[in-house]
């Protein structure tokens, strides 16, 4: 399919990240295939995950999307959107668990509000993949309305602050160095100024990672964290005390964006594969692919692909050219991991008894992908947030 005007040195970029998953990423990945078929986990390959983010950000990859501000490569959100769709669409593991590109462990634009000190202990080792963060901000009794967080952080008389309370779903909390944690500091405003972002190291007395959390996906497992009188230095707080909502939403049109560009891609390999089992296996004396039924199949997912990428592209387009992108980030985010969803139905139904089978390693996507309509805003919760912009 024809790419617009994009500029040729974003295709290059493209090409070249092509070039190392090739080169560096697929061979790891094909060591362990066998292993990861066999028990459905991938507990090997996370170690070989961090060397792959360490190479990742050698190459200038990890840290592309950063601004300039911060050392980053200033990566427009369109090339953002190629990056991560070219990362997803060979329908590999590594990617998927943040070892070629960040989308929510590494940096972000979160971090923009760091002081100098916290650029040195947080950000920079986290841009040349040194160490891993994670984002802990759900809890159990607060998902989609995160004002309703229970976790708390009182300050002492000596000026730092304990936090005590519980997260869950949290990923890559099992690995995290240090935590981005969210906790009321002014009950009476929440909403408006009454939550803060902490930094927590993981090693600070009275954090806890107290579960790994089983899901649908066999490569998602985040876990729940505990924080039992952990006490931080007032100089952990991110940007400024009770506005920590302010710098999660920093983050938020990227992360969208990128989870909207990894639905693209994952959806393209999944009609790959669907397209050429078409063409392949026989039924009733020709290849099922001649049956207008599984036509339709295919083709629904070719054509729901083509828009949603249409519309993601022209959408971080008009980031780029300036508009704030709310409406954009979710918009695509909602769009790309509804259709992904589909499009993954399809590919099982198309690939018969054996899409279901795990031995051919599809029905694991179908499960992953799943996730996407549920994290960094459920599908609900975006439509609500378009709907904002529309006026209503
Ligand atoms: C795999 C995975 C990884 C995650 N990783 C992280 C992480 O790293 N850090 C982190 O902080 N969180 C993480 N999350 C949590 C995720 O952000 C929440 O699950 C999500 O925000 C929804 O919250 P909830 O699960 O509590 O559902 P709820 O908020 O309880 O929602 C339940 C249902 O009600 C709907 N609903 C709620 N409010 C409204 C409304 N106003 N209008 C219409 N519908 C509504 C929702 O759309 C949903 O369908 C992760 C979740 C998953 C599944």
């Amino acid at each position: 399919m024809p790419l617009l005007n994009i500029p040729d040195e974003l295709l290059e970029l493209r090409s070249s990240l092509h070039q190392f998953i090739e080169r560096e990423v697929r061979p790891i990945e094909d060591a362990h295939r066998q292993e990861i078929l066999d028990t459905g986990t991938f507990e090997t390959l996370k170690e070989e995950s961090l060397k792959l983010r360490k190479r990742s950000a050698e190459l200038g990859f990890y840290a592309l999307h950063m601004p300039e501000e911060v050392g980053g490569g200033g990566l427009s959100y369109l090339g953002q959107v190629l990056l991560h769709e070219e990362a997803a669409r060979d329908g590999l593991i590594l990617p998927q668990i943040e070892s070629v590109l960040p989308v929510i462990s590494g940096p972000t634009a979160i971090y923009i509000d760091c002081t100098e000190a916290q650029r040195e202990k947080y950000l920079f080792p986290l841009m040349s993949a040194d160490k891993i963060t994670c984002f802990a901000l759900t809890e159990p009794g607060a998902g989609s309305d995160a004002t309703r967080i229970q976790t708390k952080a009182t300050k002492t008389t000596q000026g730092t602050w304990v936090i005590e309370g519980r997260k869950h779903f949290i990923t890559g909390g099992q690995e995290a160095h240090f935590a981005l944690v969210f906790a009321v500091t002014d009950p009476e405003k929440r909403a408006q100024g009454g939550i803060t972002a902490f930094f927590v190291d993981a090693d600070t007395r009275g954090y806890s990672v107290t579960r790994i959390q089983r899901t649908m996906s066999p490569y998602q497992n985040p876990v729940e964290l505990t924080f039992e009188g952990v006490e931080v230095p007032e100089s952990n707080i991110l940007g400024k005390e009770g506005f920590g909502f302010y710098s999660a939403v920093r983050g938020i049109n990227g992360a969208r964006l990128q989870i909207a560009a990894r639905a693209l891609g994952l959806a393209q390999y999944l009609l790959d594969r669907s397209t050429e089992y078409a063409t392949e296996r026989v039924a009733f004396g020709q290849p099922i692919g001649k049956n207008q039924y599984v036509q339709g199949m295919l083709v629904d997912s070719y054509a729901e692909l083509a828009q949603a990428r249409l519309l993601v592209y022209s959408l971080a387009t008009e980031i780029d050219e300036g508009a704030d992108g709310r409406r954009q980030a979710a918009l695509s985010k909602y769009v790309a991991t509804e259709m992904v969803g589909r499009v993954a139905d399809r590919a099982i139904q198309v690939h018969g008894g054996n899409g279901f089978m795990t031995e051919l390693g599809l029905e694991p996507w179908y499960r992953d992908v799943r996730a996407m309509r549920l994290y960094e805003g459920t599908s609900e919760i975006l439509r609500t947030n378009i709907a904002k912009t529309l006026g209503l």
